[in-house]
């Protein structure tokens, strides 16, 4: 028996350009986490990221990076959020889950290769993505 679970499946989408700039941002702040704004668009659950914003208040270190206290503009076009593991998995932490914002979180681990980014919903789960 197949339980048939109507679930809203979210994908996203980025352009190669975006997914070299999240990896050279991750490099150049190594061994700190960087974190930076997914600019985009979303329609229908589908997420399409293009453009990168660096956030106002970031507050970076070794073990946290994001946005203590302090909102993020309120701008539609910001659809997600995207930092880095310097050690570890690319899971998200409580803290990640805690500090969910957007449509999408994106993770990428050391040592910030093509295939070290992942994307992730408000529930913790994977979700596909695609360079486009
Ligand atoms: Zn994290």
């Amino acid at each position: 028996m197949q339980l048939k679970k109507k679930k809203f499946e979210r994908k996203v989408s980025l352009t190669k350009e975006t997914r070299d700039g999240i990896l050279s941002f991750c490099k150049m702040n190594h061994p700190n986490e960087g974190i930076l704004i997914l600019r985009g668009k979303a329609k229908h659950g589908d997420v399409f990221i293009d453009g990168l914003v660096i956030p106002p208040f970031s507050e970076t270190g070794a073990d946290f990076a994001g946005f203590p206290n302090n909102p993020l503009p309120l701008d539609p076009s910001y659809v997600g959020i995207v930092h880095s593991h310097p050690v570890g998995s690319a899971e998200p932490s409580l803290t990640d889950l805690n500090n969910f914002f957007g449509l999408v979180s994106m993770i990428v681990k050391s040592p910030y290769e093509d295939d070290d980014i992942f994307a992730w919903d408000s529930d913790g789960k994977e979700i596909p993505f695609a360079i486009v």
